[in-house]
């Protein structure tokens, strides 16, 4: 039976972008190894390596004054990393789920954290607006997609301090205007490879302005290196969920790179929450203006919630997989990233309409 893979990371890749991971196991760049085995030190690698961060700046037009990395340790250690590299005294944080409070607990050990507003009133099921952001604050950190809750940060917000981004679930699902953000961080288990390797875009001139001594490893400035073939080979980088990397942005850009996905995106997700707010068995759970494009987050309807469990039994038998929704939200959870056909989606939908109609 054909599966259709909803899970909201690790999830659904490029066909093409498994199939030359498969052949690289066996056999990496004609040398006859492969490339679980080689030396990061082989000039093959080194190309890999140069042409993925290529691919990054070529496919979001990353200005020249910003470097991007690719470190070990997951989103979750540049929750750190960003106040012990930028925190003076005081940071300020949107608490739009999870995630962003997991990022909140962390910078703290590094200074004052000022939350300018939260939606947990809510259980987050809206991005908050009208916000001021502390002018004295050293940055501002926002998530812009909110993978539990499916809310999404539509746009590239104004910020007078240094905007931090996490973009784990929605980096390159659409254009962004890098130009706007001090760093723009991410986990690339979602729209740009599997798990094991995380992205760091950082404009350069917002780094060295604390005091606090660093470790080596926790320094921006050892990874962006002065020497261009150690950018992100400090220590023994993450080499094979690199090369997956560099095998997705490959084919995020022959499909016509990030207007093209966002255009399939906006599409994929507009399908979706028309039949949501069409079937009477489901209701959507994110405010209608913050629905995210990547994560679709839906629950029965009062009078129907007796069939939760019998609508994720009837779509397993219908190959879907990972829709159950984070325990934090309940229901129904479909994350329709990039790689995500649209066949999915649509399969998807049959299956909510036709579990309406024997209901
Ligand atoms: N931020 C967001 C928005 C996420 O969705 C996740 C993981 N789902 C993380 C951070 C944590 O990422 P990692 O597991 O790579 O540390």
């Amino acid at each position: 039976m054909q599966k259709y893979n909803f899970n909201a990371g690790p999830c659904v890749l490029p066909r093409p972008a498994v199939e030359s991971a498969i052949e690289a196991i066996r056999d990496f760049d004609n040398t006859g190894i492969g490339i679980l085995e080689i030396s990061h030190r082989t000039p093959g690698w080194e190309r890999i390596m140069k042409e993925t961060a290529d691919l990054w700046k070529e496919l979001l037009d990353i200005p020249d004054n910003y470097r991007v990395l690719l470190l070990g340790g997951g989103a979750s250690t540049q929750f750190f990393m960003v106040p012990a590299n930028l925190m003076k005294t005081k940071a300020a944080y949107l608490q739009t789920g999870v995630w962003a409070k997991k990022a909140i607990k962390e910078a703290k050990f590094y200074g004052e954290v000022e939350v300018v507003a939260s939606s947990d009133d809510k259980n987050y099921s809206y991005i908050p607006k009208g916000y001021t952001i502390p002018a004295d604050a050293d940055y501002f950190h926002i998530t812009t997609n909110n993978t539990i809750y499916g809310t999404e940060i539509h746009e590239d917000i104004d910020s007078p301090v240094p905007l931090v981004a996490d973009m784990s679930s929605d980096i390159m699902s659409r254009p962004v205007d890098i130009s706007k953000y001090g760093i723009i961080y991410g986990g690339a288990q979602k729209n740009v490879g599997p798990a094991g390797v995380a992205f760091v875009i950082v404009r350069e001139d917002i780094l060295g302005k604390i005091d606090r001594p660093l470790q080596t490893m926790v320094d921006y400035h050892t990874h962006i290196s002065d020497s261009e073939k150690n950018r992100s080979m400090f220590n023994t980088p993450p080499v094979f969920p690199i090369f997956v990397m560099h095998e997705t942005l490959k084919w995020v850009k022959e499909q016509g790179g990030v207007e093209a996905m966002h255009r399939l995106n906006k599409e994929k997700a507009g399908l979706l929450y028309d039949e949501i707010d069409r079937n009477k068995l489901f209701v959507g759970t994110a405010a209608k203006e913050d629905r995210s494009i990547m994560n679709v987050c839906f629950v029965m309807n009062e009078e129907y919630k007796d069939k939760e469990s019998a609508f994720l039994e009837f779509a397993k038998e219908r190959g879907m997989i990972g829709i159950k929704g984070h325990r934090s939200v309940g229901g129904f959870r479909a994350s329709i990233y990039n790689a995500c056909p649209k066949e999915a989606v649509e399969a998807l939908i049959r299956c909510m309409q036709d579990f309406e109609e024997q209901a």
